[in-house]
């Protein structure tokens, strides 16, 4: 018999993470935040998310509050072969379930083990002990098994904390059965950028339609430096009547500005720029200082960058700016290595040593200094160089280090995407 019935269902969600190492500060807790996202874009409601003690006591009372109103509810970590992990041995109980060997999950750790090199010990084999009528939720990445319980027409998913193994059971086996599961409404979202207004500025012209919004819709505001995105999000069973909704607002909303600069569509960059690349058949290279290595990072986090990407120098060092990058001396001596100058010709050193259509290179003073006075902390100067073309920008980005680094390498990217819109 299947859990639910009724196809306009909306699940409530909770997420449990356990780990001390969350509680003392030691790991940050970025599962709940990717589950967050998978299960919001899933359809899923929400509606708690906590990081709780790896006792067997904290794992219960979790357990029973987070029932207390969650359909579904998540739970990563603790389960490791080591004394300290007990949430397969408090969820077996709390489900009075029983332990039983796996084959199956044993035969794999062997051939895991067997193909590292590594030894395998009694210790290893307790993590082929898994519940009899939970549904074992296999894990290719590693030891510890997912496992998916149900009663009372609840569920509880219980997946390892090691952040790409839960990565990999989600993707592979939980958010695939909660598909069929079914009962997720449907999601739309449209998102504007409007241009030098400020939030509340734009809040005020957007007075009348926001009190006339349907309730299943919703609007956001989305400030960021020097622009404004507003994003229309909507949930509903009804598929073509959401879309419908959806646009016939859009239209609305682009009326309230009119004479104003919006743009429709999100503010990404990076897609952005990854498409043009590929597309166009164009390559990049960057060279960087103050930004240590966070352009280069970010464009390949992901994959698919190869066709493009050729590579970063993360030359921080004056030398290296004049070894590697042809910098000269005179250049550095004469106008300091947070100057327009150096920018230029690190910029173009980089573009030439890797033979790339387009280039970027940065340089400023990410603070902070010993000394309170120094004028420079927070400039930077961002250098775009194409084939035809060559811009270098100066920016002030002020304090802390963090936010001077952040600004840096996103203002790298427009200015980017701004100079290849030029070119073309
Ligand atoms: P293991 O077999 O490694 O013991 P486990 O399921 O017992 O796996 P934990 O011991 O809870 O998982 O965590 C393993 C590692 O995964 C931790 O050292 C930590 O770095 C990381 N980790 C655990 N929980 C989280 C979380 N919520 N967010 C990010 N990282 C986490
Ligand atoms: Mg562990």
């Amino acid at each position: 018999m299947p859990l639910f019935f009724a196809k306009q269902y909306i699940m409530k969600t909770s997420i449990i993470t356990i780990g001390d190492e969350i509680l003392i500060g030691q790991v940050l807790d970025t599962n709940s935040q990717w589950m967050a996202s998978h299960l919001h874009t899933l359809g899923a409601e929400l509606m708690e998310s906590v990081s709780i003690s790896d006792t067997k006591e904290a794992i219960v009372n979790g357990l029973n509050h987070a029932l207390s109103f969650a359909d579904l509810v998540i739970v990563t970590g603790g389960l490791g072969p080591t004394k300290d992990d007990v949430t397969k041995y408090t969820l077996v109980d709390y489900f009075q379930d029983e332990l039983v060997l796996n084959v199956n999950v044993l035969n794999f750790i062997k051939e895991m083990f067997d193909k590292r090199g590594i030894p395998f010990s009694e210790l290893n084999k307790n993590q082929a002990m898994l519940p009899k009528t939970a549904t074992v939720l296999p894990n290719k990445l590693g030891t510890a098994s997912g496992m998916w319980f149900e009663k009372n027409g609840k569920i509880v998913v219980s997946l390892p904390g090691v952040p790409y193994e839960m990565k990999g059971l989600m993707l592979d086996e939980v958010l695939p059965r909660l598909r069929k599961i079914g009962g997720f409404p449907y999601q739309a979202y449209q998102t504007y950028v409007l241009y030098g207004l400020g939030e509340s500025s734009a809040a005020e012209m957007l007075e009348v339609f926001e009190d006339g919004l349907p309730n299943h819709i919703k609007l956001a505001y989305l400030p960021a430096p020097g622009r404004l995105r507003l994003r229309l999000t909507g949930k509903s069973f009804d598929k073509a009547n959401l879309d419908q909704t959806i646009t016939n607002l859009g239209v609305e909303l682009l009326s309230v500005f009119q004479g104003y600069s919006i743009e429709t569509g999100d503010l990404n960059y990076v897609d952005w720029l990854k498409q043009y690349f590929v597309n166009e058949g164009k390559t990049l290279s960057i060279a960087e200082s103050c930004t240590g290595g966070k352009i280069a990072s970010e464009i390949t986090a992901e994959n698919g960058v190869s066709s493009f990407f050729l590579g970063g120098v993360v030359a921080y060092n004056a030398g290296l700016k004049q070894s590697i990058l042809k910098v000269s001396k005179e250049t550095i001596e004469n106008h300091s290595v947070v100057s327009k100058e150096v920018a230029k010709e690190m910029v173009l050193g980089v573009q030439k040593l890797t033979e790339s259509d387009y280039a970027i290179a940065t340089t400023g003073n990410a603070g902070p200094t010993a000394d309170e006075t120094d004028e420079t902390v927070g400039i930077v100067y961002i250098a775009i160089a194409s084939k035809t073309s060559l811009l270098v920008e100066r920016f002030n980005f002020g304090q802390p280090r963090e936010k001077v680094i952040e600004q840096s390498k996103n203002k790298a990217f427009e200015l980017l995407v701004k100079e290849i819109l030029k070119n073309h």
